[in-house]
């Protein structure tokens, strides 16, 4: 069984960790740079990405964070998927740099901070976790608004990407663990098979 890590500094890390585990894998909350080392991916929940910038530096973690992410799987998710943008803009912030992707946060605007949405899954999607709609929840999220070459969208919503793969990574700007569908965690689970099979 894989053991994935879930940052767990800010934001809604224990309901990716169930999500997880109801998809299959062992988890383990990460909160220190030695943690790292312990696990063979890391989910970033969603939460404040200022925030969880700063106690990341805080905590010693955005360097470590930065490495681990050369070598092994990281699905970001809202804030997340803000920290592992190349780009970050309105206001613009320091992140990791792990997705060629430039995010704008916040962009969806004060009146509609949070929704429910039923989205038409895109071909890739289908063909790597299965069809049908995907429930997906907006909380104050981005918008990926630049992705570069090597990024497969693969769901979108009004036309925007809101869950993308590049490489080791994954991104998505709603919260799946929020949801009862398991698809997209899975998802993240076959990346990290995927990163498994080419490491040994
Ligand atoms: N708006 C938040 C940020 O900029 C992200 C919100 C979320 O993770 N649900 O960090």
């Amino acid at each position: 069984m894989k053991t994935v890590g879930v940052l767990a500094l800010q934001g809604d890390f224990e309901a990716h960790a169930r999500a997880l585990q109801e998809a299959g894998a062992q988890t383990r909350l990460v909160r220190k740079a030695s943690e790292l080392a312990q696990v063979e991916a890391l989910v970033i929940p969603g939460g404040e990405s200022t925030t969880m910038l700063r106690l990341l530096e805080d905590e010693g973690l955005f360097e470590p964070l930065r490495e681990f992410g050369r070598e092994r799987p990281i699905f970001g998710t809202c804030a997340g998927a803000i920290l592992l943008a190349s780009d970050v803009f309105r206001p613009a912030q320091p992140a990791l740099g792990l997705m060629d992707i430039a995010v704008e946060r916040n962009a969806y605007g004060r009146q509609i901070e949070s929704r429910v949405v039923r989205l038409q899954p895109e071909p890739e999607f289908v063909r790597e976790a299965g069809d049908g709609e995907l429930e997906a929840v907006f909380i104050r999220a981005p918008i990926i608004r630049r992705t570069g070459p090597g990024v497969r969208v693969l769901l979108r919503y009004l036309g925007d990407p809101v869950l993308v793969a590049e490489g080791l990574h994954m991104a998505a700007t709603f919260h799946p663990e929020l949801s009862a569908d398991r698809r997209v965690h899975r998802l993240f689970l076959r990346l990290v098979e995927q990163n498994k099979v080419r490491a040994e």
